[in-house]
């Protein structure tokens, strides 16, 4: 895909990460591209790509070689990130695998854990999820219900969860859990399921959604499953609320490089659209309103990029706040579906049509502005830096 903004490259755009961008780029065209259409249809990946994905070095770029991955940066993960969003993958979950599951671990992990699991998961031998959000709470974390008791030298858990990416493929699953059910947040401590062979891990129904075909969001079910102590993340109990709110910036920011991905992807599609179609004796692009609703529209990414470029630069420094992350998050993707809604308009029916690929960028877009989330809680977030 043709660049659609000039903006220049940032500085921490390396040209190692240049050579990265070609890199995922080729990969994801020969490995994924073909295989588009089956895996919307069957609603996930096939279990192989990960491994395959790993093979090509695009899982947990940023986790240290030692423990298998590249040694990059959060700057690696967004290249990979934006390119699987630019090749049409927004619904692939190695963004979550890589960027949000692999970093607890790097960051909380004792020297075992950390030795245990990272290098499964930069093969793809392990794929991870994150198991927050349950029936009865989303947005207030602190109350979980889902129940881990002490029982011996570990722990027994108790529980659903739902709406959880990488639902059916995961076998290794950090799970948001009380250890002390008295307590609000200082209750809340991340306990580790390795999946394969376990009694009293069920995965429930993948989830039929308005978008993200192939993501396999799935229900979970934990039931008197029994955690060795060593699956405790870390070796303190009580310290998951901070752990979340420390990483969930990080979080936000992935989601705002998928926005920004797929504002550029829309107006890529857009614009060519516009320069082929004809009415009325002329090109869609030749009419006034098509370049105003696309000045508009360009105007408003480049914007977004060199906020987005910014808000990067800071967290590769480990200066961004969570004010700003949420910032990031909540504005770019109201943006980002106010702008592809105005570029679908410009398709007419075909826009409406599952074959246009800014149909299905309508619909992927809209979680967005729900998950890691959402806009509304976002705005609490910044609201307390008044
Ligand atoms: C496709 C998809 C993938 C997901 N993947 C994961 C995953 O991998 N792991 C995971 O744990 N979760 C995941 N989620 C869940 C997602 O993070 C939650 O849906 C989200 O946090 C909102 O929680 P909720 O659905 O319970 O909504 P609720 O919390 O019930 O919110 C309902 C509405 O009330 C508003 N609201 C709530 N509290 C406030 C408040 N204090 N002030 C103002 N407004 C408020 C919300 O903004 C929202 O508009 C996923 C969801 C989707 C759709």
């Amino acid at each position: 895909m043709i660049d659609v903004l000039n903006v220049p490259r940032p500085t921490w755009m390396t040209e190692d990460l240049v050579l990265l961008e070609e890199q995922a780029r080729r990969f994801i065209d020969a490995e994924f591209t073909p295989h588009v259409e089956k895996w919307n249809e069957h609603g996930m990946y096939d279990r192989a790509v990960w491994q395959q994905a790993g093979a090509a070095g695009l899982l947990c770029a940023s986790m240290p070689e030692e423990y298998g991955g590249a040694g990059g940066s959060f700057a690696h993960e967004a290249v990979i990130n934006r390119e699987f969003s630019l090749g049409g993958f927004d619904s692939f979950g190695a963004p979550l695998h890589s960027g949000i599951v692999a970093p607890y671990i790097l960051h909380y992990g004792t020297e075992e854990q950390k030795k245990r699991w990272l290098p499964k998961l930069a093969t793809g031998e392990l794929v991870g999820a994150i198991a927050m959000t349950e029936p009865g709470t989303g947005s207030d974390l602190q109350g979980v219900r889902t129940s881990a008791k002490k029982s011996g030298n570990g722990y027994v858990l108790n529980g659903s969860k739902t709406f959880i990416t990488n639902g059916q493929h995961a076998n290794l699953i950090i799970v948001v859990a009380k250890t002390d059910p008295k307590e609000k947040a200082k209750g809340i401590s991340l306990m580790v399921v390795e999946t394969d062979d376990v009694s009293g891990f069920r995965r429930g129904r993948k989830l039929k959604k308005l978008g993200l075909d192939a993501a396999d969001t799935s229900e979970l079910f934990f039931e008197d499953l029994q955690l060795p102590a060593e699956n405790l993340l870390g070796t303190e109990e009580g310290l998951g609320f901070t752990q979340l709110m420390t990483e969930l910036p990080q979080e936000r920011l992935i989601v705002a490089t998928h926005a920004m991905a797929m504002m550029e992807r829309a107006l890529r599609l857009t614009i060519d659209y516009v320069k082929e179609r004809a009415a009325f004796g002329k090109k869609i692009v030749e009419f006034q309103n098509t370049q105003f609703v696309l000045a508009e529209c360009k105007t408003e990414a480049t914007v977004a990029k060199v906020f987005l470029d910014h808000c990067i630069g800071q967290h590769v420094e480990g200066k961004l706040d969570t004010t700003t992350a949420s910032m990031a998050k909540y504005w770019m993707t109201d943006l980002t579906g106010t702008l592809i809604d105005r570029c679908l308009q410009l398709f007419g029916g075909y826009g409406f049509m599952e074959e246009y690929p800014i149909s299905r960028l309508y619909r992927d877009a809209r979680v967005l502005r729900i998950y890691a989330g959402t806009n509304e809680i976002m705005k609490l977030l910044i609201a307390r830096s008044l």
